[in-house]
């Protein structure tokens, strides 16, 4: 297998479990009726806990390549671009 293609499963792998986790709490939300505030407070918590997620596996969350390609002004944490701006 080469390089790339070993990239492209593990970004692949990785952003199936991220697929999977946002439904999963998308539904969470849904049965807790959760304030707004609440759930942007929690969606924020579990955004950060991707992004570690990401990078502990090689990869950037904003852009998904990997940590030594990825361009981000903020690399691992781009989660809140207008607020650094
Ligand atoms: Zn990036």
């Amino acid at each position: 297998m080469s390089l790339l293609a070993k990239t492209d499963s593990r970004i692949f792998n990785l952003l199936q479990t991220y697929n999977h986790s946002r439904e999963n709490i998308r539904l969470l939300i849904d049965l807790s009726g959760m304030s707004d505030y609440e759930k942007i407070g929690f969606i924020d918590a579990w955004q950060e806990e991707m992004a570690d997620f990401f990078a502990r596996n090689g990869f950037c969350f904003a852009c998904n390549r990997l940590i030594e390609q990825c361009d981000c002004e903020e690399p691992i944490r781009p989660l809140h671009p207008s607020r650094s701006a």
